[in-house]
């Protein structure tokens, strides 16, 4: 950073790793070999990058803050197989990045800008034809959301939306003092293994989340009174829903946040079923 001057941009979530230990660990859970092509978001000061160039056939580095290409450029000059793109990650079309700069399916690996986990997270999932794997580091509390089951307080929405697409690992935790400037939360890295098919054969995968986003609306609620006061069944009958829930084998006394995927599938289908 004295080097070339920088300073940390927070609002960018620059939280630099100066700790070789966490490091290795997504490398090694990355489990790269030398055909791999690896997608790396937020290089900051190249440290993974540098990492990712000596062991994988081709990497490309996103970076959005403009000051850092320079310092990339410099400190990856040695590497033929490092492509360093200036861009918003989250307006990059992956298909078209991937067919101009890769062979075929790709694997993500990155130490992610905070405040956009989740987005990120949502993206690598819809591009999961493309992805094979992504080593994320992100905070502690994203994690424990990502791996948690039914019934666990960190069980959500983003649980089952990731579980659905994803076989999620917990890789290992990170403690504040691995940053420069230490974040205010601690860390954790996770491996997610994306699915071609997802964990349950959905008919209607919309309507499946807006089943979950109302169950999740009012989390101290039963399963029957949180869907009958948020899900939208316009000219529906309310009696649609308990009949629904005695069909999927559901007690309609549960709470949404024990509900497991299998669960939720066939009570999407149900409702739909009894709504039609
Ligand atoms: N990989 C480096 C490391 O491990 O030390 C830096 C990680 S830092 C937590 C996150 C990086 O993401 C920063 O370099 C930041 O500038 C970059 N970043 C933030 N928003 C971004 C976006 N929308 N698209 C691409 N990169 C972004």
């Amino acid at each position: 950073m004295k080097k070339y001057n920088i300073k940390a941009d927070k609002r960018l979530g620059q939280h630099f790793l100066i700790d070789s230990r966490p490091l290795l660990s997504m490398i090694e859970a990355a489990q790269l070999s030398p055909e791999d092509e690896v997608l790396e978001i937020g290089p900051g000061l190249g440290v993974l990058t540098l990492e990712l160039g000596t062991r994988a056939k081709r990497v490309v580095a996103v970076e959005k803050d403009r000051q850092l290409i320079p310092v990339l450029d410099d400190l990856t000059r040695d590497f033929k197989n490092i492509c360093i793109l200036e861009e918003d990650v989250l307006k990059l079309d992956l298909e078209k990045m991937s067919e101009s700069l890769f062979g075929g399916r790709f694997k993500v690996i990155a130490n992610l800008p905070y405040y956009i986990t989740n987005p990120i997270i949502m993206k690598i999932i819809e591009n999961r034809n493309m992805v094979t794997l992504a080593v994320l580091m992100v905070q502690k509390e994203v994690a424990q959301r990502l791996t948690a089951c039914p019934g666990k307080k960190d069980y959500g929405i983003l649980s089952i939306a990731v579980k659905l697409y994803a076989d999620v690992n917990m890789i290992c935790t990170i403690g504040r003092e691995s940053f420069l400037p230490p974040p205010k939360v601690e860390s954790a890295v996770v491996r997610l293994t994306l699915r071609q098919e997802p964990r349950v054969q959905l008919k209607d995968e919309s309507f499946f989340f807006k089943v979950v986003e109302a169950a999740f609306g009012e989390r101290r609620k039963t399963i029957k009174n949180s869907l009958k006061s948020r899900l939208a069944l316009a000219g529906t009958d309310l009696d649609i829903i308990d009949k629904a829930l005695e069909a999927a084998g559901i007690d309609a006394l549960r709470r949404g946040e024990t509900l497991s995927i299998e669960e939720y599938a066939r009570l999407a289908e149900e409702l739909q079923r009894h709504m039609s």
